[in-house]
């Protein structure tokens, strides 16, 4: 490839054309019927929340672009989209809206919605039934650090039946254990 073929090439970030016909106008209404979208409708697509994203350089679809997809009505594409779950929940871009787009709440709206659907990325999926059959993300283990600072050297015994009877009784825990 010569170096003229190079620069001609479309940068990687290039998203697909849309696809008219499989735009879904009642998305935005249903992502505006959710507590976190008031000010949806005022996003002017200042790119403000992309700038600030410390992970949108890894993504295909950039914060200001999932924010205009939702407006726009694609629906399949946002659902499905990795990068919902991506987000690191940091909050940069929604404290740097001009506009006061609540963008990571949103994304959270989404995640709610695709999961709702079954659309669920496996790591997520697997941290969600630990959970619910553990009571507790990460086991506390017997380990020489416990003897540094003093402690005994057993952990004590956590009871967490309470904890996952609640959790059974979640969104969470009918959406893990594969209900509807
Ligand atoms: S910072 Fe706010 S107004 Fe600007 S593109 Fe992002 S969501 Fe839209
Ligand atoms: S909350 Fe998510 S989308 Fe917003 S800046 Fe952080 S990682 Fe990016």
């Amino acid at each position: 490839m010569t170096e003229t073929e190079e620069r001609t090439g479309p940068p990687e970030t290039l998203i697909e054309p849309i696809d008219m016909s499989k735009l879904d106008p009642k998305f935005r209404k249903e992502i505006h019927s959710m507590p976190n979208a008031e000010e949806l409708s005022a996003c002017f697509a200042c790119t403000t929340c992309t700038a600030a994203c410390p992970i949108a350089n890894q993504w295909n679809y950039k914060p200001h672009q999932l924010i205009r997809m939702i407006l726009l009505g694609m629906r399949e594409e946002v659902l499905s989209s990795k990068e919902i779950w991506e987000c690191l929940t940091c909050f940069q871009c929604q404290e740097r809206c001009p506009q006061k787009v609540k963008v990571t709440d949103i994304f959270f709206d989404c995640k709610n919605l695709a999961a709702e659907e079954g659309i669920i990325p496996p790591n997520v999926l697997a941290l969600g039934k630990s959970l619910i059959e553990k009571g507790q993300l990460y086991e506390v283990l017997n380990d020489w650090e416990r003897e540094d600072l003093d402690l005994e050297a057993e952990v004590p015994g956590l009871n967490t039946d309470t904890i996952k009877e609640i959790l059974r009784g979640t969104r969470t825990g009918r959406l893990v254990g594969g209900e509807k």
